[in-house]
């Protein structure tokens, strides 16, 4: 089995030591930013959890247990995902729960996964909270969520939660480093925005090319240099969440860098900017954008946020 993510550990730990005190609860909700590995930890954690190997600190990978889990096909583990913007079901909530219910195919846990668990609709919502109402025995449900603050506050407190945030950037960067990347490992964590998972994914040449264009074209309507409204018809075919999250990025480098705690790659980011900085501004900026990813999923006009946010980056007021 693959190794726990440095920036885990912690949290593994403290896992198996409720697991082995007997202490796990019925219900567990792992939370944190995109891009931590959220998923892989509970993959790594449930395949321990029916490990029939128990010496092991994790999974053992031989047995006949791993070997279904490895398979996908382990009839103790169910994973029910959809993609970003696809709601889960009640029927799909209903059918996950009658797979609870039937007897353990081994001697430990039946583990159900949500992930992520923020697009369950209302009616799926309201069913699993009746389950997680009246735990069945050795049961365990694990919700995955980057945003928790959208799940129902009686499914969050009826959860024990395991908070995974993202590594320092040494951290990140001491990881990277193992990885033989083709790019700078610090420009790929600026373009993952501080994930060190996404930045592996990024190391290609041609979101290397998209970072590059968005850092210049920024830097230029930032330095008043380029027309905010131009501007905004060249990125807003471009994919939203991505652009924001790069401009969120960015603002809180420049936060930072103002700050002077940059970072390598901080310093970097640096340089495409004017470093007479208003700070409070740049403060108040980055509220505009955490509001708007927070509306993301609403019917927001795209083209119209952007705009603002062209015109804002260029005015700073
Ligand atoms: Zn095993």
């Amino acid at each position: 089995m693959t190794a726990i993510y440095p920036w885990q550990k912690e949290q593994w730990r403290k896992g198996m030591s409720a697991q082995q005190a007997g202490r796990l609860p019925h219900a567990l909700l792992v939370h944190g930013s995109e891009g931590t590995g959220k998923l892989d930890f509970v993959h790594k954690f449930s395949q321990k959890l029916l490990c029939a190997n128990e010496t092991e600190k994790t999974a053992c990978g031989i047995c006949k247990s791993c070997n279904l889990f490895r398979a996908g096909s382990h009839p103790d583990f169910k994973l029910l995902s959809s993609e970003e913007n696809a709601p889960i079901k009640i029927e799909e909530i209903r059918s996950l729960e009658d797979q609870l219910k039937l007897t353990a195919y081994g001697p430990n846990y039946k583990i159900a996964v949500i992930c992520p668990a923020e697009n369950l609709n209302i009616n799926a919502a309201n069913s699993l909270l009746k389950t997680l109402e009246e735990p069945a025995a050795n049961t365990l449900i694990i919700l995955v969520s980057h945003r928790p603050q959208k799940l129902l506050p009686t499914i969050r407190s009826r959860c024990q939660r395991i908070f995974i945030a993202l590594p320092s950037t040494a951290e990140a960067l001491d990881w990277l480093g193992d990885k033989d990347t083709h790019t700078d490992p610090g420009l790929l964590l600026d373009m993952a925005c501080g994930s060190p998972l996404l930045a592996l994914e990024y190391d290609k040449e041609e979101y290397l090319a998209a970072y590059k264009e968005f850092l210049t074209d920024f830097s230029a309507l930032y330095q008043q240099t380029a027309d905010p409204m131009q501007m905004s018809v060249k990125w807003h075919k471009e994919n939203f969440s991505g652009l924001l999250k790069w401009l969120m990025w960015l603002t809180a480098s420049i936060i930072k860098a103002s700050m002077k705690s940059a970072t390598v790659s901080d310093k970097m980011i640096l340089k495409y900017t004017n470093d007479t900085t208003d700070r409070r501004w740049l403060f108040e900026f980055y509220d505009d954008l955490l509001r708007t990813q927070n509306m993301i999923h609403s019917s927001i006009n795209q083209r119209l946020v952007l705009d603002n946010l062209m015109l804002k980056w260029h005015a700073k007021k």
